[in-house]
This record gives C-alpha cells, sequence and structure tokens, in this order.
C-alpha cells in the first residue's frame, strides 16, 4: 500500500529521491509517499541493496504520478539519508 503523505520522515531515515530533488537545492514543494512496506531497490552505481519507506518527488514528477505514471516508471535517482530541517546529504558508499 502506498500513500501520498503530507506527513516527512523524521531524522536519520532513508528516503528515495527523484533525481531532480538530489542535493542542496531541493525543488519545493517535495511530494512525499510513504509504503507500508520498505521498498528494496539495487542502487545502480555499485550494486548495493537498499530498502526505505520513503520516496519524495519534486512538483513535476508529482504531476505525472496525478497524470497516471506509475511511481515506479518515476526517474527515482539515489536514497539519502534525511535530517530533518538540515539540507539532506548523500548517503555514505557502503563498504
Ligand atoms: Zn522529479
Amino acid at each position: 500500500m502506498t500513500a501520498f503523505s503530507k506527513k516527512q520522515p523524521t531524522r536519520g531515515e532513508n528516503v528515495m529521491l527523484c533525481t531532480h530533488s538530489l542535493g542542496d537545492n531541493k525543488p519545493s514543494p517535495l511530494h512525499w509517499f510513504y509504503f507500508d512496506n520498505a521498498a528494496v531497490f539495487v542502487r545502480p552505481h555499485d550494486s548495493s541493496i537498499g530498502e526505505s519507506h520513503w520516496l519524495a518527488v519534486c512538483p513535476e514528477c508529482f504531476v505525472l504520478f496525478q497524470m497516471g505514471t506509475p511511481l515506479e516508471q518515476l526517474p527515482i535517482g539515489a536514497d539519502e539519508v534525511w535530517l530533518g530541517d538540515e539540507p539532506a546529504i548523500l548517503k555514505p558508499e557502503m563498504s
């Protein structure tokens, strides 16, 4: 079950982001989705496995979703560890 959520993750939670929402300059507002069962994914750059209950997308991707594009077909870029009010940072490489 996936639900659009106005709630946001708490500090330290792992968040998946669309390619337009990576890095320090986040689009505003971000649109949040919460997965009851954590989504499991493979990071393209190192094939490591990640999982997250959260997906945040930019306004343009949210419009695509509202027009019928499935979430899994949106351009998901990477996962980051959410830091609350501070800018999110890239998750460190797993070693
Ligand atoms: Zn986007």
